[in-house]
């Protein structure tokens, strides 16, 4: 018998929950005075109940579309001079650009040339911008931001908003050449992340995720595109201490699924995340100018002798850099649910949910999202992530 069935069986035992409520155990008053128990939860061990949720089409608040700035080689950090400046790149961060951004502002500054209290230009205001921004401000640059959008509407503010630090950071055939970089960004960012931990607002905290699957997890860090090139494992071989190991549930567990493994994962809500920042920025002293840059020749019109460059997928236009390949995401986000403690993710319903705090976040995998720049909105898939999440939602509460 199993935890789970073992649990309902001493539930029933004790006479189902009106009992339990009249015991005191947190029933309400309602079920003591005849009103129909509810059915318990499904029940992890070591976990705890799974509380209810809704997933619906009708909770769906907002969809968006958002590019991953993906480069083979991985991200483009150096220095160059154009326009009469100096310019430092710092972007092409794939689908890491949030989890890798303080560890790459942290390589990015090291090229700067110019000592503080030096100005210093930092051109787009995404993940990467702005964690720059405020390393260089720590560091004590004068800093202007000047970009084309601000958060919440900037590409990262449309990210899911979780720790993947190796998310379609580079191909596995280039994986040895930037591992060292990405070791020392991976590092210097989680080291960052914990400070923002239990702070009001939870703009970082860690939640919990079930993942299903009908065969055993054997892949690792697989994407749902076609014609993907391979990448490499960067977290489990290089980092594995910067994330708790998943566990596997033991057979018996309430999911509806052959294969089930439990994990912690850091979580960015990202409108508080990202107003953290910005107010963050803006109390330091810092400026944002809204610019648009036509072109490498607009970077002389900047006030500063020294730019970093942090456009993200803009970089392919601003300069013309076709290493830059677009993947798509698209992510849904619905109306929070309070106090949910826990995501879901189906390998086989190629969709996982994500309880932020600002809103429960879906994300489905479209099968041509890899090289695809398109920013129209697609709502038919994200109604049906929704759909399938919901039945197995339905599937987990009624087991
Ligand atoms: C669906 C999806 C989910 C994702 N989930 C995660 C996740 O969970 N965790 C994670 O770590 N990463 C995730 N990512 C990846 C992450 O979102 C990106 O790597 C990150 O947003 C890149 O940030 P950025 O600051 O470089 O770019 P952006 O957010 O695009 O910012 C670029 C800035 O530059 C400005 N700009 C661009 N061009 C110009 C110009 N010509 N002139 C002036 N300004 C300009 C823009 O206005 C903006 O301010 C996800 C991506 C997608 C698509």
């Amino acid at each position: 018998m199993t935890d789970a069935f073992g649990r309902r069986a001493l539930l029933k035992g004790l006479g189902g929950a009106g009992l339990l409520a009249g015991a005191g155990l947190g029933m309400p008053a309602g079920a003591m005075m005849g009103a129909p128990a509810l059915p318990p939860s499904p029940w992890v061990p070591g976990f705890g109940a799974l509380k209810p949720f809704t997933l619906a089409q009708d909770r769906i608040v907002a969809i968006n579309v958002c590019t991953r700035p993906f480069r083979a080689v991985g991200p483009r950090i150096e220095r160059e001079a154009l326009a009469g400046k100096t310019v430092v790149h710092n972007y092409g961060h794939g689908g890491s650009g949030w989890s890798l951004s303080w560890g790459s502002a942290a390589e990015a500054l090291a090229l700067v040339p110019t000592a503080a209290p030096a100005p210093l230009a930092i051109v787009g205001c995404g993940a990467i911008g702005l964690t720059t921004a405020l390393l260089a401000q720590r560091r004590g640059y004068a800093v202007t931001i000047y970009a084309k959008e601000r958060p919440p509407y900037v590409r990262s503010s449309y990210a899911t908003g979780v720790w993947s630090p190796d998310s379609r950071i580079c191909t596995a055939e280039h994986g040895d050449a930037f591992a060292p970089q990405w070791l020392r960004m991976a590092r210097a960012s989680h080291r960052r992340f914990q400070t923002f931990l239990g702070q009001p607002g939870d703009p970082i905290e860690y939640t919990t995720m079930f993942e299903m699957a009908d065969t055993p997890f054997t892949e690792v860090g697989a994407h749902g595109s076609l014609n993907e090139p391979a990448y490499p494992h960067f977290s489990q071989d290089l980092a594995p201490e910067l994330a708790p190991a998943p566990r596997t549930l033991a057979k018996g567990h309430p999911f509806p699924a052959a294969h089930v493994r439990q994990r912690s994962l850091m979580l960015f809500n990202i409108s508080s995340y990202s107003r953290l920042l910005l107010d963050d920025f803006e109390g330091r002293g810092g400026r944002i100018v809204t610019a648009e840059l036509a072109g490498p020749e607009d970077f002389a019109r900047l006030d500063a002798p020294v730019v970093v460059n942090c456009t993200g997928y803009g970089a392919r236009r601003l300069l013309g850099d076709e290493t830059l390949t677009p993947v798509r995401g698209q992510t849904a986000k619905l109306i929070p649910e309070q106090g949910l403690n826990y995501g879901l993710r189906s390998r086989e319903a190629k969709a996982s949910v994500y309880p932020r705090r600002d809103g429960l976040l879906v994300q489905t995998a479209g099968e041509t999202d890899f090289g695809d720049d398109s920013e129209a909105l697609r709502p038919e898939e994200s109604y049906g992530a929704v759909a399938r999440l919901a039945a197995l939602v339905g599937a987990l509460h009624r087991a």
